[in-house]
């Protein structure tokens, strides 16, 4: 079986997923997208309002500008994976518990689990919370490289701090170069 194949079946095993609350309230679960073959994998944290309308991650304006960011950085949207921590809206945008992420590790742990990338870049708060370790402030880890279980582990600001104003979109662009040259070393 391909890893497209393989994450069509986990998909379609966990599409009516109700394992925490945030499943009764959404309209589409956000699963991820991108290349199955990807080796760089971008984590952000749960969807908002247009990723739940969609079913898609980072469509919103968030999203928008990843993609612009991806693209200064030399790489292409549709050569990366990208979904979040947590499949389901939290209700008005709050942030996921750590209940709802809990119990939607398992998913991201079989997703990553299939796509087997070199490196997971958790943009956000949340996400490396999630993966790389809790209570950490993202000022101490920020563009510091991490070992991970078979890949590596790159923290960074989530998009939405750019859209915000409270950080540069060029400390993205510059952390996913860094992330770009990584992988190109690997291969
Ligand atoms: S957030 Fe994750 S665990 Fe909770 S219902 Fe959605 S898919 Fe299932």
């Amino acid at each position: 079986m391909t890893k497209g194949e393989s994450l069509q079946q986990l998909l379609a095993a966990c599409r009516d997923c109700r394992r925490c609350s945030l499943g009764e309230a959404r309209n589409r679960l956000v699963f991820g997208e991108g290349n199955p073959e990807a080796k760089i994998f971008f984590l952000g944290e749960a969807p908002g309002a247009r990723e739940d309308e969609t079913g898609r991650p980072f469509v919103g304006r968030a999203g928008e500008l990843l993609t612009e960011i991806l693209r200064e950085a030399g790489l292409r949207r549709e050569d990366v994976y990208i979904t979040g921590s947590c499949k389901c809206r939290p209700p008005k945008n709050r942030n996921p518990l750590q209940k709802e992420l809990a119990a939607c590790r398992a998913i991201l742990a079989e997703q990553l689990r299939i796509i087997q990338p070199l490196v997971v870049v958790c943009m956000g708060l949340v996400a490396v919370h999630n993966l790389l370790m809790p209570k950490v402030r993202l000022a101490d880890v920020q563009g510091r490289w991490f070992d991970g279980p078979g890949y590596k582990i790159y923290p960074t600001y989530h998009p939405a701090a750019v859209v915000r104003g409270t950080v540069k979109a060029d400390v993205l662009v510059n952390d996913f170069c860094r992330v770009r040259e990584y992988v190109e070393k690997q291969l």
